[in-house]
């Protein structure tokens, strides 16, 4: 057969061997890719040469606009194989209506769902034995856009890349994290870009982290950009309390918070199990006041990469709050039912697996 195919509309150009086997059986997270990407460029006002090519190196100037000003937007999603072979992506609408908030946000063109939604099905298609199928492990789907225009002007480019990249995973031990709530440097600010998912709010969050490192923690929980005394988000995690049996967690409204995903599924999954939930701003002095009284006894952040990463020490001020693994019932529980939609081993009442 010719290895230059056209799959739904797409082209697809095949490798001729397979790196399948050359994978090792524990796999790091994000260091491998499959066969095969997606490409596409933004040209005269349209998307065109959208294609599906052996995974390669891509020939750019050294002045293209995106290595100057950062006009770069990404996302992080998940597929999953089930028990009979099926391969499925988990909500991928929610991102790619995030992804083209996202876009607009920085001047961006907006992507198309056939780009990208459906070019990512016959990606992960072509790349289906790259899906682990042994058990929480999963391909992380990575579609990202930047700008290309050769100019260094300070302008919203009028030339783009998108593309889509796959990366085996294996589970992620995610050893319950130290914390301090962060006081001085600020992740996102009111009428900033926070509630995008742009390259350059992680650049901005490394040196924090990197601080936090240094002084033994594992990440910093952000607070506003004004009082620093609200949470906001966990490193790049959306963060949750349970306060009384009731779930916490900072509500959207500020504008510098990413909607999460995993966010919105645990809301769900919270009501599903009958977890009243409140969505609010969440003052750090009144968790404080919470944890004296005894009735803080989960915090835990969401995200595509770990789902739920528990924190076992929260720093705020002077007060050094800690929670004992044995006391965590909540949390585990959103896990365990997520796990089980995305496995084939609950029903999916939510409609969140789309099927490849
Ligand atoms: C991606 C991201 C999240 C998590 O979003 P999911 O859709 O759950 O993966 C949370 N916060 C920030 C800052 C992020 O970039």
């Amino acid at each position: 057969m010719n290895n230059l195919t056209a799959m739904k509309g797409i082209p697809v150009k095949k490798v001729e061997r397979s790196k399948l086997q050359d994978i090792p059986e524990s796999i790091p997270f994000g260091k491998y890719f499959t066969d095969h990407m997606l490409e596409a460029d933004y040209e005269n006002g349209e998307w065109k040469n959208v294609e599906i090519k052996p995974y390669q190196p891509l020939v750019m100037s050294p002045s293209a606009a995106v290595l100057h000003y950062g006009q770069s937007i990404f996302e992080g999603i998940k597929a999953y194989k089930d028990k009979n072979g099926n391969a499925y992506i988990y909500r991928p609408h929610d991102n790619f209506r995030r992804f083209n908030i996202s876009a607009e946000r920085i001047q961006m063109p907006a992507i198309s769902e056939e780009i990208f939604i459906e070019g990512m099905a016959k990606l992960i298609e072509l790349d289906k034995n790259w899906i682990p199928d042994r058990e929480d492990h999963s391909l992380y789907i990575r579609p990202f856009m930047f700008a290309t225009d050769e100019q260094i002007g300070v302008k919203p480019s009028d030339t783009y890349k998108f593309l889509i990249l796959l990366s085996p995973t294996g589970p992620y031990y995610g050893a319950p994290m130290r914390i301090y709530v962060e006081e001085k440097y600020t992740r996102a600010a009111p009428g900033g870009v926070g509630y995008a998912k742009t390259a350059g709010n992680y650049a901005s969050s490394l040196f924090a982290t990197a601080e936090a490192r240094r002084k033994g923690y594992d990440q910093v929980l952000w607070t506003d950009a004004n009082e620093h005394k609200y949470a906001e988000e966990i490193g790049t995690m959306n963060v949750f309390f349970i306060i009384d049996g009731k779930g916490v967690t900072p509500d959207l409204s500020t504008g510098t918070i990413l909607e999460g995903v995993t966010r919105d599924s645990a809301i769900t999954l919270l009501k599903d199990m009958g977890v009243t939930v409140e969505e609010k701003r969440v003052n750090l002095d009144e968790v404080v006041e919470a944890y004296k009284a005894g009735k803080v006894t989960e915090i835990f952040g969401t995200g595509t990469a770990a789902t739920i990463s528990m924190i076992r020490e929260l720093k705020y001020k002077d007060t050094v709050m800690t929670f004992n693994e044995d006391s965590w019932k909540i949390a585990p529980e959103i896990k365990r039912r997520m796990d089980a939609i995305k496995n084939g081993s609950a029903p999916d009442i939510h409609g969140w697996m789309y099927k490849i």
